[in-house]
């Protein structure tokens, strides 16, 4: 199975790139709901992550207070480590799983929506990386307007991602997502003519 790695900085419309793929027909395994499913109540990665960032973490339900955690986790560089060896390699045996059960069913091609692809070097692994490639300011703004988020906590979470540079650097295909929505389909729609050939 072709695999094809998609990422971006936040805000920059991964998303949204991913979404014109599978309906054009390339399934997606989005790592940010592999990550959400990883945490449901009873799942063995909410035990540990409350075993190591506390109990109280969980509600009554089962369920994770997902602010807190990233209060606790975020609050020094230290934190967050003990947070990420947790959680990537779960995320990466389930992604693993998804991908494996989509070869099993005659999938020729799969798309990998990864925010942090080129920060783990999962790249290396796939047979395509395509970034979706926005300027900051624009991000900050379509983070802001879209999201909800406020401006200076937008500009915090930009900033602890890889810069733009080095994922570009990383990259077999670019997708300028500085324009209108109408130009990404068409640049995606490209992209996918271009997959196509190599299948
Ligand atoms: P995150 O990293 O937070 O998951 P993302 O990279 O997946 O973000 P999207 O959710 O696809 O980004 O896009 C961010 C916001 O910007 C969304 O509200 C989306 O509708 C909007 N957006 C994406 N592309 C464009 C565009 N070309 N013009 C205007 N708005 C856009």
């Amino acid at each position: 199975m072709f695999t094809i790695g998609l990422t971006g900085g936040i805000g920059s419309g991964k998303s949204t790139v991913a979404k014109m793929f599978a309906d054009a027909g390339f399934p997606v395994v989005d790592a940010d709901q592999v990550a959400r499913d990883n945490m449901a109540p009873g799942s063995p990665v909410l035990a540990e992550v409350a075993r190591v960032f506390g109990e109280d973490l969980i509600g009554a339900g089962g369920e994770l207070d997902r602010a807190e955690l990233a209060r606790r986790a975020f609050a020094s560089e230290e934190q967050t480590r003990k947070l990420n060896e947790i959680t990537h390699p779960a995320i990466r045996r389930e992604s693993d799983r998804r991908f494996a059960q989509l070869e099993q069913r005659g999938v020729k091609a799969a798309v990998y929506d990864m925010p942090l692809l080129v920060e783990l070097g999962l790249n290396e692994e796939m047979d395509l990386t395509v970034v979706v490639d926005v300027a900051a300011e624009e991000r900050v703004r379509r983070l802001v307007e879209h999201r909800g988020l406020d401006e200076g906590d937008a500009r915090n979470r930009i900033a602890r991602q890889a810069g733009d540079e080095e994922r570009r650097a990383r990259a077999d295909i670019v997708i300028d997502n500085n324009g209108s929505l109408e130009e990404l389909r068409a640049r995606v729609e490209g992209v996918v003519d271009k997959i196509e050939k190599m299948l």
